[in-house]
């Protein structure tokens, strides 16, 4: 672990070295200053510098001293999660999520909306009036508020950001956002949003490198290699949904044929049970048939697993990823039922004398991964250092306008 947060004592490099400091903070507070030093290997003083620095700035605080050393009782350090917030906004074909979250991660309103294609204006103004809710709630100062999220279903354009699968696909809603929300707004693909959010605040915190499946109206991928989120040469990496799966099978609205999405994905089984009507009565009935243990929802699970299971080898053989992480917004009991099903046909297509393949796991964060993972692209490269964002920085990062100055590190 002390390798992952190496630091550097090169002059040039003091930028990086807040942030790996913030980071070693943020994983392993409350921590003392020494630790923080033999965490990161950067020299003590070092060390105390940056997080005078951070006390100053109000973005840490002391938390008390440490019981059982010899000595005096080292000081405690902890991110200050009311320093900043931001907002996640998860905006799909059939509903508008939103969750405001502190520094430390900790989700401190959401809300959720259904909604069925709503035209951008409609759009742009039930989510100010959304944001305006959760903050009004928390009693949380518009100053302290430093971006906003937005993910998309995918694919998203990089240059334009925009979704093609979205009613919104004419129209410049980050730009729109930017304006009425008055803060910088950063857009991502939904199902890397999520992975990002399960690398820094679920179970993908202790996995370095895995494959987040993110189950909605469609079916989308996020890929963290080395701890990163990898975007591909064109932002497309991970688009799960589109392998095609079924030879001249079922119509996308990508254009082609037989596309994984097309049979397992939450909008796939609406329509294989016939379940429709406003989106979120949909939902409904389908958490209740999830809770009776319907048996078609077994059947389906077990017709999707034969569907997913060569998708799945792929990733495990084209990447050697820890964990596959199912998330999105399949009752969890589902998820689990197609996770234990696809199992055996994994095994029966695996290498022989293989000794390690990725744990299929179910994500921590559920329905609102993607809105959690949202809220995390604002502070991502504040929190989760990479030695090569001090080289390069992708045109998604970078928001018309940089982060407030409460967090400028
Ligand atoms: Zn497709």
């Amino acid at each position: 672990m002390a390798r992952e947060l190496a630091g550097t004592n090169n002059g040039h490099a003091r930028r990086f070295n807040r942030r790996v400091v913030l980071e070693a903070i943020r994983v392993f507070g409350p921590i003392s200053r020494a630790e923080i030093a033999r965490r990161t290997a950067l020299m003590f003083p070092t060390v105390s510098t940056i997080v005078a620095g951070f006390l100053e700035q109000d973005i840490v605080r002391t938390v008390g001293r440490a019981r059982g050393s010899r000595g005096q009782p080292a000081t405690l350090i902890a991110l200050n999660g009311g320093a900043a917030f931001t907002y996640g906004l998860h905006l799909d074909r059939n509903q508008m999520r939103a969750v405001l979250v502190d520094l430390a991660g900790e989700v401190r309103e959401q809300a959720v909306r259904w909604v069925a294609a709503p035209d951008a204006e409609q759009t742009v103004s039930a989510v100010e009036e959304m944001v305006e809710g959760l903050r009004a709630n928390a009693a949380v100062s518009p100053d302290r508020i430093i971006g906003a999220g937005l993910t998309l279903p995918g694919p998203v354009d990089r240059e334009t950001l925009r979704s093609a699968a979205s009613p919104w696909r004419d129209f410049p809603l980050r730009d729109a956002l930017q304006k009425r929300l008055g803060v910088p707004v950063w857009v991502e693909r939904d199902a890397p949003a999520a992975a990002l959010g399960e690398r820094l605040h679920g179970d993908g915190r202790s996995v370095r490198d895995f494959f987040y499946i993110n189950f909605s109206v469609g079916v989308g991928g996020g890929l963290i290699l080395g701890g990163q989120p990898y975007g591909g040469a064109n932002g497309y990496a991970g688009e799960i949904g589109h392998y095609p799966s079924v030879k001249d099978g079922r119509q996308c609205i990508c254009g082609a044929r037989g596309c994984l999405e097309t049979y397992v994905s939450v909008g796939a089984l609406m329509s294989e049970l016939g379940i429709d009507g406003k989106p979120d009565q949909a939902a409904r009935t389908l958490a209740q048939l999830a809770e009776a243990r319907d048996p078609r929802l077994h059947a389906w699970a077990a017709r999707s697993a034969d569907v997913l299971a060569p998708a799945l080898m792929a990733i495990e053989n084209m990447l050697d990823v820890a964990v596959i992480f199912f998330g999105g917004y399949l009752p969890k009991a589902l998820a689990c039922d197609m996770i234990d099903l696809v199992k055996p046909a994994l095994e029966s297509m695996r290498m022989s004398g293989k000794k390690r393949h990725p744990e299929l796991r179910l994500a921590t964060s559920g329905a609102d991964a993607a809105a959690m993972g949202a809220a995390v692209l604002p502070v991502f490269e504040l929190l989760a250092p990479d030695p090569n964002l001090m080289l390069k920085r992708t045109e998604n990062s970078a928001p018309a306008e940089p982060a407030r100055s409460v967090l400028q590190l």
